[in-house]
């Protein structure tokens, strides 16, 4: 095994430590100056350190990144944006290896070292999409880990054949298999979710469902999710993505949908974006409720926005939902590293001996300081290897 050590750094801004290294993962973490230094030395000069970050939600099959400007256009409802996506993206050679390698490369340089991504399965592109971000991950030689959530954007039952699909990228190594407004896509949301269920099921992998539907069409198929999670064999297996009703509900409903997901270990994912309600965040800690931050699709045909930093979205979602104190916005930081460990399939992420190595360092006074500056990401190592220096890739 390679042996590195990384000297002098200060881990959630703690006092400082060397961390020891062997092949991707961190073996040891001591007292600066206490490492016996063998193999690669590299210096991190006194800077703050962190563990990579998890992107929890993203769609890296989806982007014009690395092409020119594409105006958004579409009307400007789920709907609308399906069809609009659907007429456009051959035109623009869209899932392309070449702009999904460059997704992947903006969220390395930002400091993201694994990904959970949606990726579109329809009767268009088929599986194509996922054989496309395979390549992509292999292009950069395990500098970035990407697990694979099979995603019916266009819908399911109302789509015959989706399901077929589903079922073949869960035999062929997606990790889950995504669902899609149950009720307002499909407009059949029990033949929805009994469909999803028994794959899943059948393939042993996770579900992942974006939920955009609000108010009480929301609550209704919390619900019935919670219900089918509760008689299936897929406890601690199922997440919900946006899940905006959520944040629209009365309290009382609120907390019994709350309550239903703790008792089922339904996660939860979100991209905090602007205009929308706050969701109940201290609830679903309170009641162990995992909750991971994403950046959704970036550059493409559903929104012109994002530059692929996590530590970003961390900071909008302490801004929606109002966090002021030290301890809530370290915890923040945490939701994209440390507390999204679950959702990329790992027991541990954080700097400690037997985590993956894969470590941030910034240019800040300590985690509070870099969650409301997002200051440049100054060293990245991924699986124990350099992967950006002075805010530079080396991939
Ligand atoms: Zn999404």
């Amino acid at each position: 095994m390679a042996l590195a050590t990384l000297v002098n750094v200060r881990p959630w801004g703690a006092e400082p430590v060397d961390i020891v290294m062997s092949g991707a993962a961190i073996e040891a973490v001591v007292p600066a100056g206490r490492a016996s230094v063998g193999g690669e030395r590299i210096d991190g000069g006194g800077l703050l350190a962190l563990p990579g970050f998890i992107n929890a939600h993203a769609h890296v099959d989806k982007s014009w990144w690395g092409q020119p400007w594409v105006p958004y256009g579409g009307e400007a409802t789920t709907q609308g944006r399906i069809a609009h996506e659907r007429a456009t993206r051959d035109g623009l050679g869209i899932p392309n290896a070449a702009s999904a390698t460059a997704v992947l490369r903006e969220f390395l340089r930002h400091g993201t070292t694994a990904v959970r991504s949606h990726v579109d399965v329809d009767l268009g592109v088929g599986l194509r999409g996922i054989e496309t971000v395979r390549e992509a991950v292999d292009s950069l030689g395990g500098a970035i880990e990407v697990e694979i959530v099979a995603f019916p954007q266009d819908g399911v039952v109302r789509r015959p054949g989706v399901l077929d699909l589903l079922d073949r990228a869960a035999s062929a190594g997606a990790t889950s298999i995504g669902g899609i407004d149950p009720a307002s896509v499909d407009r059949d949301p029990v033949a929805q979710l009994d469909g999803l269920f028994a794959v899943a099921e059948r393939r042993d992998v996770g579900l992942d469902i974006h939920l955009h539907d609000g108010g009480e069409l929301g609550a209704f198929q919390f619900e019935l999710i919670i219900d089918r999670t509760r008689r299936s064999g897929l406890h601690g297996r199922v997440t919900i993505s946006h899940g905006f009703a959520l944040g629209e509900l009365p309290a009382e409903r609120r907390q019994d949908l709350l309550d239903g997901c703790a008792e089922t270990g339904i996660a939860w994912t979100t991209v905090a974006p602007p205009r929308t309600a706050p969701l109940p965040w201290l609830g679903m800690r309170e009641r162990g409720i995992p909750l991971g931050l994403g950046t959704d699709g970036i550059r493409d045909l559903w929104s012109p926005y994002g530059d692929g930093d996590l530590l970003r979205v961390a900071l909008g979602f302490a801004r929606l939902h109002g966090l002021r104190t030290d301890e809530d916005l370290v915890h923040a930081v945490e939701l994209a590293s440390t507390r999204a460990a679950g959702f990329v399939h790992r027991a541990v992420h954080d700097l400690v001996a037997g985590a993956r190595a894969d470590i941030v360092l910034v240019d800040a006074e300590n985690t509070q300081d870099a969650l409301v500056r997002a200051p440049r990401r100054q060293l990245v190592i991924s699986g124990g290897r350099v992967v950006v220096r002075d805010g530079e890739l080396r991939v």
